[in-house]
Protein backbone atom coordinates (compact mmCIF):
# COMPACT_ATOMS: atom_id res chain seq x y z
CA UNK A 1 0.00 0.00 0.00
CA UNK A 2 1.59 3.27 -0.97
CA UNK A 3 0.19 6.75 -0.21
CA UNK A 4 0.97 9.87 -1.89
CA UNK A 5 0.23 14.06 -1.19
CA UNK A 6 -0.34 15.75 -3.65
CA UNK A 7 -2.02 18.82 -2.26
CA UNK A 8 -3.11 19.98 1.28
CA UNK A 9 0.15 18.49 2.79
CA UNK A 10 2.20 21.56 4.31
CA UNK A 11 -0.63 24.02 3.35
CA UNK A 12 -4.50 24.33 2.68
CA UNK A 13 -6.85 23.75 -0.09
CA UNK A 14 -6.66 21.49 -2.89
CA UNK A 15 -6.65 17.96 -1.67
CA UNK A 16 -5.78 14.93 -3.41
CA UNK A 17 -4.21 12.29 -2.13
CA UNK A 18 -3.31 8.76 -3.87
CA UNK A 19 -3.50 5.65 -2.43
CA UNK A 20 -2.45 2.95 -4.39
CA UNK A 21 -3.25 -0.59 -3.14
CA UNK A 22 -3.53 -4.28 -5.20
CA UNK A 23 -2.62 -2.44 -8.27
CA UNK A 24 -5.07 -0.11 -8.16
CA UNK A 25 -5.29 3.57 -8.10
CA UNK A 26 -7.86 5.49 -5.33
CA UNK A 27 -7.75 9.19 -5.63
CA UNK A 28 -9.10 10.69 -2.38
CA UNK A 29 -10.97 13.87 -2.89
CA UNK A 30 -9.96 16.07 -6.05
CA UNK A 31 -9.64 19.80 -4.77
CA UNK A 32 -8.77 23.26 -6.35
CA UNK A 33 -5.87 24.65 -4.74
CA UNK A 34 -6.79 28.22 -4.02
CA UNK A 35 -4.13 30.84 -4.13
CA UNK A 36 -3.41 33.93 -6.59
CA UNK A 37 -4.84 33.35 -9.43
CA UNK A 38 -1.26 32.62 -11.83
CA UNK A 39 0.40 30.33 -8.76
CA UNK A 40 -3.20 28.43 -8.43
CA UNK A 41 -3.38 27.71 -12.74
CA UNK A 42 -0.48 26.50 -12.57
CA UNK A 43 -0.81 24.01 -9.88
CA UNK A 44 -4.53 22.95 -10.91
CA UNK A 45 -3.91 22.76 -14.61
CA UNK A 46 -2.00 19.78 -14.91
CA UNK A 47 -2.38 17.17 -12.22
CA UNK A 48 1.74 16.87 -11.85
CA UNK A 49 1.65 14.01 -9.48
CA UNK A 50 -0.46 11.89 -11.42
CA UNK A 51 -1.95 10.63 -15.02
CA UNK A 52 -5.68 11.54 -14.70
CA UNK A 53 -5.87 8.16 -17.00
CA UNK A 54 -4.17 5.98 -14.10
CA UNK A 55 -6.58 6.70 -11.46
CA UNK A 56 -9.24 3.85 -11.05
CA UNK A 57 -11.58 5.52 -8.75
CA UNK A 58 -12.26 8.88 -6.96
CA UNK A 59 -14.00 8.87 -3.10
CA UNK A 60 -15.13 12.15 -2.33
CA UNK A 61 -15.42 13.20 0.90
CA UNK A 62 -17.43 16.53 0.73
CA UNK A 63 -18.42 19.09 -1.47
CA UNK A 64 -16.29 22.40 -0.53
CA UNK A 65 -14.05 23.17 -3.58
CA UNK A 66 -10.60 22.78 -2.24
CA UNK A 67 -12.04 18.83 -1.99
CA UNK A 68 -14.14 18.30 -4.95
CA UNK A 69 -13.04 21.52 -7.65
CA UNK A 70 -10.72 19.75 -10.06
CA UNK A 71 -12.86 16.77 -10.74
CA UNK A 72 -14.24 18.34 -14.09
CA UNK A 73 -10.55 19.13 -14.62
CA UNK A 74 -9.96 15.13 -13.94
CA UNK A 75 -12.43 13.83 -15.79
CA UNK A 76 -12.26 16.09 -19.11
CA UNK A 77 -8.25 15.13 -18.99
CA UNK A 78 -9.38 11.45 -18.85
CA UNK A 79 -10.53 10.03 -15.80
CA UNK A 80 -13.21 7.83 -17.05
CA UNK A 81 -13.55 5.83 -13.21
CA UNK A 82 -16.65 6.26 -10.47
CA UNK A 83 -16.45 8.93 -8.51
CA UNK A 84 -17.67 7.78 -5.05
CA UNK A 85 -19.85 10.29 -2.42
CA UNK A 86 -22.71 10.67 -0.24
CA UNK A 87 -26.07 11.37 -1.93
CA UNK A 88 -25.96 15.31 -0.58
CA UNK A 89 -22.03 15.88 -1.34
CA UNK A 90 -23.55 14.92 -5.13
CA UNK A 91 -26.46 17.60 -4.96
CA UNK A 92 -24.13 20.36 -3.45
CA UNK A 93 -21.10 19.68 -6.35
CA UNK A 94 -24.39 19.66 -8.92
CA UNK A 95 -24.51 23.64 -7.82
CA UNK A 96 -20.75 24.62 -6.53
CA UNK A 97 -18.70 23.09 -9.23
CA UNK A 98 -21.14 25.09 -11.69
CA UNK A 99 -20.66 27.82 -9.69
CA UNK A 100 -16.65 27.25 -9.70
CA UNK A 101 -16.91 27.01 -13.89
CA UNK A 102 -18.47 30.23 -14.16
CA UNK A 103 -15.51 31.59 -11.45
CA UNK A 104 -12.95 30.06 -13.65
CA UNK A 105 -14.24 31.57 -16.82
CA UNK A 106 -13.78 34.98 -15.73
CA UNK A 107 -10.13 34.52 -13.73
CA UNK A 108 -8.71 33.27 -17.36
CA UNK A 109 -9.53 37.05 -18.85
CA UNK A 110 -8.09 38.34 -16.05
CA UNK A 111 -5.30 35.83 -16.34
CA UNK A 112 -4.85 36.03 -20.20
CA UNK A 113 -4.08 40.12 -19.94
CA UNK A 114 -1.28 39.24 -17.50
CA UNK A 115 -0.20 36.75 -20.31
CA UNK A 116 -0.19 38.74 -22.65
CA UNK A 117 1.70 41.63 -21.03
CA UNK A 118 4.80 38.80 -20.69
CA UNK A 119 4.33 37.97 -24.35
CA UNK A 120 2.76 34.98 -23.34
CA UNK A 121 0.14 32.55 -25.22
CA UNK A 122 -3.26 32.87 -23.81
CA UNK A 123 -4.57 29.79 -21.88
CA UNK A 124 -8.18 28.31 -21.96
CA UNK A 125 -9.94 27.90 -17.87
CA UNK A 126 -9.32 25.03 -16.37
CA UNK A 127 -13.05 23.90 -17.14
CA UNK A 128 -16.30 25.12 -18.39
CA UNK A 129 -19.93 24.72 -17.23
CA UNK A 130 -20.32 21.70 -19.85
CA UNK A 131 -17.22 19.95 -18.18
CA UNK A 132 -18.89 20.13 -14.57
CA UNK A 133 -21.94 18.51 -15.48
CA UNK A 134 -20.20 16.10 -17.56
CA UNK A 135 -18.43 15.02 -14.47
CA UNK A 136 -21.08 14.73 -12.69
CA UNK A 137 -22.65 12.02 -14.79
CA UNK A 138 -19.42 9.46 -13.21
CA UNK A 139 -21.03 10.22 -9.86
CA UNK A 140 -21.91 7.25 -7.49
CA UNK A 141 -23.96 8.08 -4.63
CA UNK A 142 -24.33 6.11 -1.26
CA UNK A 143 -25.81 6.48 1.73
CA UNK A 144 -24.11 6.69 4.93
CA UNK A 145 -22.90 3.68 6.82
CA UNK A 146 -23.29 1.48 4.21
CA UNK A 147 -20.34 -0.40 2.89
CA UNK A 148 -19.80 -0.50 -0.99
CA UNK A 149 -17.13 -2.42 -2.73
CA UNK A 150 -14.57 0.25 -4.79
CA UNK A 151 -11.79 -1.46 -6.75
CA UNK A 152 -10.78 -4.99 -5.71
CA UNK A 153 -10.27 -5.98 -2.08
CA UNK A 154 -11.40 -2.26 -1.34
CA UNK A 155 -14.81 -1.01 0.32
CA UNK A 156 -15.92 2.46 1.44
CA UNK A 157 -17.83 3.47 4.02
CA UNK A 158 -18.79 7.20 4.55
CA UNK A 159 -19.49 8.56 8.16
CA UNK A 160 -20.35 11.37 9.54
CA UNK A 161 -18.44 14.68 9.56
CA UNK A 162 -20.45 16.65 11.21
CA UNK A 163 -18.81 19.62 8.75
CA UNK A 164 -21.02 20.68 5.48
CA UNK A 165 -24.25 18.91 4.40
CA UNK A 166 -23.47 15.72 3.12
CA UNK A 167 -19.59 15.30 4.37
CA UNK A 168 -18.35 12.36 5.17
CA UNK A 169 -14.87 10.44 6.75
CA UNK A 170 -14.02 7.78 4.58
CA UNK A 171 -13.98 4.61 6.17
CA UNK A 172 -11.86 2.11 3.74
CA UNK A 173 -11.75 -1.70 4.51
CA UNK A 174 -9.16 -3.55 2.73
CA UNK A 175 -7.98 -6.66 2.47
CA UNK A 176 -4.21 -6.24 0.71
CA UNK A 177 -3.07 -8.59 -1.54
CA UNK A 178 0.31 -8.17 -1.00
CA UNK A 179 0.72 -9.39 2.73
CA UNK A 180 -2.76 -11.17 2.92
CA UNK A 181 -4.09 -8.73 6.03
CA UNK A 182 -6.75 -6.86 6.17
CA UNK A 183 -6.57 -2.93 7.17
CA UNK A 184 -8.93 -0.44 8.46
CA UNK A 185 -8.06 3.49 6.64
CA UNK A 186 -9.96 6.37 7.96
CA UNK A 187 -9.66 9.65 5.56
CA UNK A 188 -11.22 11.92 8.04
CA UNK A 189 -11.78 14.49 5.57
CA UNK A 190 -12.84 17.76 7.11
CA UNK A 191 -14.28 17.17 10.62
CA UNK A 192 -16.44 19.38 12.42
CA UNK A 193 -16.23 20.06 16.03
CA UNK A 194 -19.79 18.69 17.17
CA UNK A 195 -22.96 20.54 18.61
CA UNK A 196 -23.30 21.66 14.63
CA UNK A 197 -26.94 23.97 14.80
CA UNK A 198 -27.82 21.53 11.78
CA UNK A 199 -25.83 18.51 11.40
CA UNK A 200 -25.38 14.83 12.90
CA UNK A 201 -22.21 15.07 15.46
CA UNK A 202 -18.72 13.46 13.72
CA UNK A 203 -18.48 9.74 14.43
CA UNK A 204 -15.48 8.66 16.12
CA UNK A 205 -14.29 5.66 14.23
CA UNK A 206 -12.59 2.85 16.08
CA UNK A 207 -9.79 0.30 15.29
CA UNK A 208 -8.18 1.80 12.86
CA UNK A 209 -5.13 1.19 11.47
CA UNK A 210 -3.93 4.05 9.25
CA UNK A 211 -5.36 7.83 10.05
CA UNK A 212 -5.26 10.49 7.34
CA UNK A 213 -6.49 13.42 8.90
CA UNK A 214 -6.96 17.21 8.17
CA UNK A 215 -5.70 19.70 10.48
CA UNK A 216 -6.44 22.87 9.47
CA UNK A 217 -7.65 24.49 12.67
CA UNK A 218 -5.80 21.72 15.18
CA UNK A 219 -3.57 24.55 16.75
CA UNK A 220 -6.61 27.43 16.91
CA UNK A 221 -9.13 28.20 18.87
CA UNK A 222 -12.12 28.66 17.07
CA UNK A 223 -14.11 31.78 17.11
CA UNK A 224 -17.61 31.21 18.18
CA UNK A 225 -18.73 28.57 20.98
CA UNK A 226 -21.02 26.55 20.08
CA UNK A 227 -24.90 27.74 21.31
CA UNK A 228 -24.06 31.18 20.50
CA UNK A 229 -27.81 31.48 19.50
CA UNK A 230 -29.13 33.81 21.93
CA UNK A 231 -25.98 36.03 21.72
CA UNK A 232 -27.18 36.19 17.58
CA UNK A 233 -30.64 37.23 18.77
CA UNK A 234 -29.04 40.08 20.81
CA UNK A 235 -26.81 41.56 18.38
CA UNK A 236 -30.23 41.22 15.59
CA UNK A 237 -32.91 43.01 18.25
CA UNK A 238 -30.06 46.18 18.88
CA UNK A 239 -29.58 46.00 15.11
CA UNK A 240 -33.73 46.48 14.95
CA UNK A 241 -33.81 49.47 17.60
CA UNK A 242 -31.18 51.02 15.34
CA UNK A 243 -33.30 50.71 12.46
CA UNK A 244 -31.22 50.18 9.66
CA UNK A 245 -30.31 47.26 7.27
CA UNK A 246 -28.55 44.33 8.83
CA UNK A 247 -26.25 42.77 6.72
CA UNK A 248 -24.69 39.52 6.89
CA UNK A 249 -21.54 38.44 4.79
CA UNK A 250 -22.18 34.53 4.78
CA UNK A 251 -20.64 31.68 3.12
CA UNK A 252 -23.64 30.25 0.76
CA UNK A 253 -23.14 26.56 1.93
CA UNK A 254 -23.35 25.59 5.60
CA UNK A 255 -23.52 28.86 6.95
CA UNK A 256 -26.46 30.64 5.37
CA UNK A 257 -28.42 28.07 5.95
CA UNK A 258 -27.09 27.79 9.74
CA UNK A 259 -27.83 31.26 10.31
CA UNK A 260 -31.23 30.76 8.28
CA UNK A 261 -31.94 28.36 11.00
CA UNK A 262 -31.30 30.46 13.83
CA UNK A 263 -33.18 32.88 12.94
CA UNK A 264 -35.76 30.49 12.20
CA UNK A 265 -35.89 29.51 15.92
CA UNK A 266 -35.65 32.72 17.09
CA UNK A 267 -38.63 34.01 15.25
CA UNK A 268 -40.49 30.87 16.34
CA UNK A 269 -39.34 31.73 20.25
CA UNK A 270 -40.84 35.05 19.65
CA UNK A 271 -37.19 36.13 20.47
CA UNK A 272 -36.74 38.90 17.24
CA UNK A 273 -39.54 40.99 15.95
CA UNK A 274 -40.46 39.73 12.62
CA UNK A 275 -38.22 41.71 10.27
CA UNK A 276 -37.86 40.56 6.71
CA UNK A 277 -35.00 39.00 6.00
CA UNK A 278 -33.42 38.38 2.30
CA UNK A 279 -30.99 35.39 0.96
CA UNK A 280 -29.40 37.18 -1.80
CA UNK A 281 -27.10 34.53 -3.29
CA UNK A 282 -27.83 32.14 -6.19
CA UNK A 283 -25.72 30.08 -5.02
CA UNK A 284 -26.65 30.08 -1.67
CA UNK A 285 -30.77 29.65 -3.02
CA UNK A 286 -29.98 26.59 -4.70
CA UNK A 287 -27.81 25.17 -1.95
CA UNK A 288 -30.82 26.08 0.84
CA UNK A 289 -32.80 24.26 -1.39
CA UNK A 290 -30.38 21.20 -1.54
CA UNK A 291 -30.45 21.23 2.13
CA UNK A 292 -34.07 20.52 2.48
CA UNK A 293 -33.88 17.38 0.04
CA UNK A 294 -31.37 15.55 2.72
CA UNK A 295 -33.40 14.83 6.41
CA UNK A 296 -30.87 12.34 6.62
CA UNK A 297 -27.35 14.40 7.33
CA UNK A 298 -29.53 16.54 10.35
CA UNK A 299 -29.11 16.38 13.55
CA UNK A 300 -32.56 15.24 15.59
CA UNK A 301 -33.81 18.45 16.67
CA UNK A 302 -33.93 19.14 12.74
CA UNK A 303 -34.96 16.21 11.40
CA UNK A 304 -38.02 16.27 13.73
CA UNK A 305 -38.88 19.99 12.76
CA UNK A 306 -38.69 18.84 9.23
CA UNK A 307 -41.29 15.85 9.66
CA UNK A 308 -43.68 18.51 11.48
CA UNK A 309 -44.22 20.01 8.51
CA UNK A 310 -41.79 22.98 9.32
CA UNK A 311 -39.38 24.25 6.88
CA UNK A 312 -35.88 24.42 9.39
CA UNK A 313 -34.57 27.08 6.81
CA UNK A 314 -37.56 29.06 5.93
CA UNK A 315 -40.24 30.79 7.15
CA UNK A 316 -42.91 33.73 6.66
CA UNK A 317 -40.86 36.66 6.51
CA UNK A 318 -37.70 34.96 4.19
CA UNK A 319 -37.66 36.23 0.38
CA UNK A 320 -34.69 34.18 -1.62
CA UNK A 321 -33.38 36.45 -4.21
CA UNK A 322 -31.81 34.60 -7.71
CA UNK A 323 -32.09 37.17 -10.15
CA UNK A 324 -29.58 40.75 -10.60
CA UNK A 325 -33.06 42.38 -10.59
CA UNK A 326 -34.35 41.32 -7.41
CA UNK A 327 -30.88 41.92 -5.85
CA UNK A 328 -30.48 45.48 -6.62
CA UNK A 329 -34.68 46.24 -5.76
CA UNK A 330 -33.19 45.70 -2.42
CA UNK A 331 -31.17 48.82 -2.87
CA UNK A 332 -34.46 50.84 -2.66
CA UNK A 333 -36.26 49.07 0.45
CA UNK A 334 -36.89 51.63 3.74
CA UNK A 335 -36.61 50.61 7.03
CA UNK A 336 -35.00 47.77 8.72
CA UNK A 337 -34.23 44.70 6.66
CA UNK A 338 -31.72 41.94 6.95
CA UNK A 339 -29.31 40.45 4.15
CA UNK A 340 -27.77 37.75 4.11
CA UNK A 341 -25.43 37.36 1.12
CA UNK A 342 -21.80 36.04 0.00
CA UNK A 343 -19.30 36.11 -0.13
CA UNK A 344 -18.51 35.67 3.80
CA UNK A 345 -14.82 37.52 3.25
CA UNK A 346 -16.93 40.31 1.07
CA UNK A 347 -14.15 39.91 -1.86
CA UNK A 348 -16.81 39.22 -4.39
CA UNK A 349 -20.51 38.58 -5.13
CA UNK A 350 -23.33 40.81 -4.14
CA UNK A 351 -22.19 41.38 -0.97
CA UNK A 352 -19.95 44.31 -1.93
CA UNK A 353 -23.01 46.21 -3.60
CA UNK A 354 -25.06 46.02 -0.02
CA UNK A 355 -21.84 47.09 1.57
CA UNK A 356 -21.13 50.12 -0.85
CA UNK A 357 -24.62 51.20 -0.86
CA UNK A 358 -25.17 51.14 3.22
CA UNK A 359 -21.95 50.86 5.35
CA UNK A 360 -21.64 54.73 5.32
CA UNK A 361 -25.40 55.10 7.18
CA UNK A 362 -24.55 54.58 11.09
CA UNK A 363 -28.23 52.96 11.02
CA UNK A 364 -26.05 49.65 9.58
CA UNK A 365 -25.05 46.67 11.11
CA UNK A 366 -22.91 44.76 9.45
CA UNK A 367 -22.55 40.78 11.68
CA UNK A 368 -19.85 39.25 10.54
CA UNK A 369 -20.21 34.99 11.38
CA UNK A 370 -17.12 33.34 9.86
CA UNK A 371 -13.80 33.69 9.33
CA UNK A 372 -12.06 36.09 7.42
CA UNK A 373 -8.57 35.36 6.28
CA UNK A 374 -5.45 38.38 6.42
CA UNK A 375 -5.72 40.95 3.68
CA UNK A 376 -9.99 40.53 2.92
CA UNK A 377 -11.77 42.96 2.85
CA UNK A 378 -14.05 41.42 5.34
CA UNK A 379 -11.22 41.19 7.66
CA UNK A 380 -10.47 45.19 7.05
CA UNK A 381 -13.90 46.03 7.97
CA UNK A 382 -13.45 43.82 11.33
CA UNK A 383 -9.90 45.85 12.10
CA UNK A 384 -11.70 48.79 11.77
CA UNK A 385 -10.35 50.34 9.15
CA UNK A 386 -12.13 53.31 7.68
CA UNK A 387 -11.63 53.29 4.25
CA UNK A 388 -11.01 51.16 1.44
CA UNK A 389 -7.57 52.21 -0.69
CA UNK A 390 -8.81 50.85 -3.96
ZN1 LIG B 1 -14.48 21.64 3.92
Amino acid sequence: MKLKFCGAAGTTTGSQHLLEINGKRILLDCGLYQGSRKHAYEINCCFPHFDPKSIDAVILSHAHIDHSGNLPNLTKKGFTGNIFATHATRDLCQVMLADCARIQESDIDWLNKHRKKEGLEPVSPLYDEQDAEMCLRQFVTVSYNRPIPVVDGVAVTFLDAGHILGSAQVLLEIQDQADGKKKRFLFSGDVGRGSNEVLRDPVVVENVDFLLMESTYGGREHEAPPGYGDHFGEIIRQAVKRGGKILIPAFAVERTQQILYMLHELFERGEIPEIPVYVDSPLAVSATEIYRLHPDAFNQEVYESLFDKQNPFGFENLTLVRSVNGSKALNDLDGVALIISASGMCEAGRILHHLKNNIGDPKTTVIFVGYCADNTLGRRIRDGEKTCPS
